[in-house]
């Protein structure tokens, strides 16, 4: 099946064989590859740099693309079902949490029967997309990275609209999508190289398949970042995919469906599919034809839809995969020896970075007897010097929550927070708690490690301080919720960040610096007990999930010459006249 060629300037896609002969083409190549390769060695990965917005080239653009931007809020967006687009008469209305009232755009709602369809298209598209040449499908995620690098602001712009981020956490976002392109496309060629155990006699080949049909189910906090990735390891890997986006980020999805369509992907092997998660989930979930189901959001979603997938009906012909990247409770150990100016740097940005909507962020600090109080007097401090507004202001550093919704759930534990606990600060949003969707960060001290506030996701800016008398029992407080995605710790000393190395129950764990911000390859991402289900996304065992080990063994003794093949000999017969 051959690639769509480059149909307008802004459409490149990866080029067939033929193609590559063609000088103009291969120029379009080394456009579309910023990593360029040399006598097919790809270069190797690095990370997309992040934008410093103290330039002033940075700055302005970003702030151009903001304005570009605002001229295009309230465009509709349809569902794209095999290349077609299909309007709905349900609509998913996509609000500006800084500006509550006004209107980014609006998504079609899917129905259970676009479920159906979507997948049916996914299925259809499986069997030419699995036998493109994975060094194809590499190149083609590589275009849909340059297609982010060229688009850089503009899709950052649509994050601080969509879903109040900050400036520097929207670009930080696109560089990480643009870093799982890259990053994948990269791994699917190390996936590809030929794995052989021959002996005398006998060949061996360890082959990778891909498994079929993929439905992405993604959460709207890393927006384009996490429903890049999991689409594109499905894709790499030759799956098709039914790409369903959370609500809350319905609009930068289509960009990115804009993107995959851009880069010449043919129909059907994504297909664009918002709509209500409990409405459409379910079909989505137990359809016999789906193979694999990549999630990333809540622990309540993700165990509903692990207990969904593993229920099997006479029609499926395998048994569906799930990989689920869930939530977590995470803890910043504070030693007693630790570098405070650091620590308390530390806390601040990983608790309140997005208003604490990240699953890496730190909602647990426990701090050593010895040092607790000055701690906890210049954290208050720390946090209460930066500036909270509309995400669209460039001095913003922390902006408003995802929702109506989000806001009501923060507000009771806040509650619950002021009934059982020491609030040392509760920060006042003013007239933004009017405009959009503010709450302020909220510290409480002295909290009971086992109480609702220590140990039950809040997603929001709710840090809860726990004094520990001793290193034991700070780790055993820091193990004792039932998530096991981040942690840190602050520490001097070698043997206690040893001790945190072999016993702190954390996929991810950091050691004298904040624990969000993890980075592609760097910092492989995910964890285990109620957090996730599979392997670390941005991490070498990830696209293994999206495929099917094959061993093909081969007697290769010689038997004399295999009969000819009568169109062999109609061949030899035309070559002879
Ligand atoms: P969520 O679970 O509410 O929604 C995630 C997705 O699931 C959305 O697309 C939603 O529409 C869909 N969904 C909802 N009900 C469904 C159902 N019954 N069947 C199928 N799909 C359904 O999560 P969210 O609010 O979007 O995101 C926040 C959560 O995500 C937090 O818990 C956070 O910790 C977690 N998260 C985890 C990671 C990670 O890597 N571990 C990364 C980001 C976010």
């Amino acid at each position: 099946m051959p690639p769509r060629k480059k149909t307008s300037s802004s459409r490149k896609a990866p080029l067939s064989e033929a193609d590559r002969s063609d000088a103009a083409q291969q120029t379009a190549i080394a456009e579309a590859h910023t990593h360029s390769y040399e006598a097919n060695r790809p270069v190797p990965f690095f990370n997309e740099p992040l934008a410093d917005f103290g330039q002033d080239e940075p700055r302005t653009a970003m702030a151009e693309a903001l304005e570009v931007v605002g001229d295009m809020l309230g465009e509709e967006y349809p569902l794209v079902i095999h290349g077609k687009l299909i309007e709905t008469r349900g609509k998913i209305v996509s609000r500006n949490p800084s500006h509550k009232k006004q209107i980014v755009g609006t998504a079609a709602s899917a129905t259970r029967d676009h479920a159906i369809q979507a997948i049916e298209s996914a299925k259809r598209a499986f069997k030419p997309w699995s036998r493109v040449e994975p060094q194809l499908r590499a190149e083609y995620v590589e275009v849909i990275a340059s297609e982010m690098r060229g688009r850089r602001y503009e899709l950052a712009a649509w994050q601080v609209y969509e879903c109040g981020k900050p400036w520097a956490e929207a670009d930080a976002d696109v560089a990480e999508a643009i870093d799982f392109c890259m990053y994948y496309a990269d791994q699917m060629r190390r996936l590809t190289a030929p794995l052989n155990c021959d002996v005398a006699g006998e060949e061996n080949s360890y082959i990778y398949r891909p498994r079929g049909v993929t439905v992405v189910i993604a959460p709207w906090n890393f927006p384009l970042a996490i429903l890049t990735g999991m689409t594109a390891a499905a894709i790499v890997t030759g799956n098709t995919v039914v790409m369903k986006p959370a609500e809350q980020s319905s609009v930068i999805a289509a960009k990115l469906m804009q993107m995959i369509r851009d880069a010449g992907i043919p129909d059907g092997v994504v297909n664009y599919l918002p709509g209500v998660g409990e409405e459409i989930g379910p079909a989505l979930v137990s359809h016999p034809d789906v193979e694999i189901i990549a999630f990333t959001g809540s622990r309540a979603v993700g165990l509903q839809i692990n207990e969904t997938a593993a229920q099997t009906s006479p029609e499926q012909r395998s048994v569906r995969r799930v990989l689920a990247e869930m939530g977590g409770k995470n803890a910043i150990i504070v030693d007693d020896d630790a570098d405070l100016d650091e620590a308390v740097l530390g806390v601040m940005h990983s608790a309140f970075g997005y208003s604490g909507q990240k699953c890496s962020a730190c909602s647990r600090a426990i701090v050593l007897e010895g040092i607790y109080d000055r701690f906890l007097e210049r954290l208050v401090d720390a946090t209460e010097s930066f500036e909270i507004g509309a995400a669209e202001n460039p001095g913003c550093w922390m902006g408003p929550v995802i929702d109506e919704e989000s806001l009501g759930r923060i507000q009771a534990y806040i509650a619950i927070g002021q009934e059982e606990s020491r609030c040392v600060l509760a920060r006042d949003v003013g007239p933004l708690a009017k405009e959009g969707w503010f709450v302020g960060p909220h510290i409480f001290a002295d909290v009971d490690p086992t109480s609702r506030l220590a140990q039950h996701e809040i997603f929001g800016p709710v840090l809860a301080v726990i004094k520990a008398k001793t290193f034991d029992e700070a780790l055993e407080i820091a193990n004792s919720t039932e998530y096991a995605l981040t942690g840190g710790v602050y520490s001097r000393s070698p043997q206690r960040l040893a001790r945190a190395r072999a016993e702190l129950q954390v996929g991810n764990l950091y050691l004298n610096r904040g624990i969000t911000g993890a980075l592609v390859q760097r910092h492989p991402f995910g964890g285990f007990r109620m957090s996730g289900i599979g392997t670390k996304a941005g991490g070498r065992d990830y696209l293994t999930q999206f495929v099917l080990p094959v061993n093909v063994t081969e007697n290769t003794l010689r038997r004399g010459f295999a009969p000819q093949e009568p169109s062999d000999a109609a061949a030899e017969e035309s070559a002879g006249e």
